[in-house]
């Protein structure tokens, strides 16, 4: 009315006599501005989140790349120190040089860990059908020592062929294999079931334990970055497996997530599209 224009949804249609002939049309228009404003502010909301992702993976990747140098320097430096003075150090001097180059080794550690964890969805290889079975297989080989060691079972059924990256979804199995075996129960062996089942195009696979179990408040904390239950005395690792974890299955579209109780085992949960929807 006021000569403003607005975005309006129109819907016309014929109306006919009784021989069939158009005599008039029918018109309903609707202002739908605001559906449309709020249309584009999830657009715009949604360009500026890929972008600050992208900015934080670049500077995860160039944070941790840099750093590797100088810290090698340090560390090459550290233990000179160590050889050289070794002699002439008392006790207390050696045991800081020690302590200097543990930390200074850690360090490298997470930067390493870091430098993999940004570098998942840019340097990812392109996705092609893939066989679990034989990612569960080749996961068992690599981790056979430790099977072993802790007298551990697999029971894995059928498994199905999805779309993606093999070397990444093997490194999915492997983690999760590997923790179930890692956070086993002091009282008995690790038994260890892959579960999986089809829901609406997508694969639901379960990893089940009968570990230590996962406390309800820290099932979603688990998958950050760094983020650990234990101290590196009582479980080795650096708390980056999970995360990793995740950015892989995101980066195939899908999902994954934990569900467990102290105690009674843990049971990890992911979803990967099977092959004829993300092929065609
Ligand atoms: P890391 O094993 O190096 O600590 P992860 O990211 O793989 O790193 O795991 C993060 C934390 O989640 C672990 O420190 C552990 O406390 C917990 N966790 C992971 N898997 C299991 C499991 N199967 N049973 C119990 N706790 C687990």
């Amino acid at each position: 009315r006021d000569g403003s224009a607005f975005w309006c949804e129109v819907l016309i249609a014929p109306v006919r006599d009784e021989r069939g002939r158009v005599t008039h049309f029918l018109g309903v228009q609707r202002d739908v501005s605001d559906r449309r404003r709020a249309a584009e502010e999830v657009e715009r909301i949604n360009r500026e989140l890929t972008s600050s992702n992208a900015e934080l993976e670049q500077f995860a990747y160039v944070a941790s790349h840099d750093l590797q140098q100088p810290l090698r320097t340090v560390t090459s430096f550290l233990q000179l120190l160590q050889r050289h003075l070794g002699n002439k150090l008392d006790d207390d001097g050696r045991e800081f040089i020690g302590f200097a180059v543990d930390g200074a080794k850690r360090m490298q550690e997470l930067i390493v860990d870091l430098l993999e964890y940004s570098r998942i969805t840019r340097s990812g290889h392109a996705f092609q059908a893939v066989s679990t079975a034989q990612l569960v297989a080749e996961t068992k080989q690599d981790l056979h020592q430790a099977i072993i060691e802790a007298g551990a079972t697999i029971d894995t059924p059928e498994l199905p062929d999805v779309f993606g990256d093999p070397g990444q979804l093997r490194r999915v199995f492997e983690n999760l294999i590997g923790n179930a075996i890692k956070y086993r129960a002091s009282d008995r062996s690790p038994e260890i079931r892959v579960t999986v089942q089809e829901l609406n195009h997508f694969w639901q696979f379960c990893i089940a334990d009968n570990g230590i179990g996962i406390p309800r408040e820290d099932l979603d904390r688990v998958f950050l970055i760094f983020q650990r239950l234990h101290s590196r005395e009582d479980y080795p690792g650096n708390g980056i497996g999970l995360a990793i974890c995740r950015k892989i299955i995101e980066r195939h579209g899908g999902r994954i997530w934990a569900d467990s109780e102290p105690g009674q085992g843990s049971r990890f949960y992911f979803t990967l599209p099977d092959v004829e929807r993300r092929a065609s």
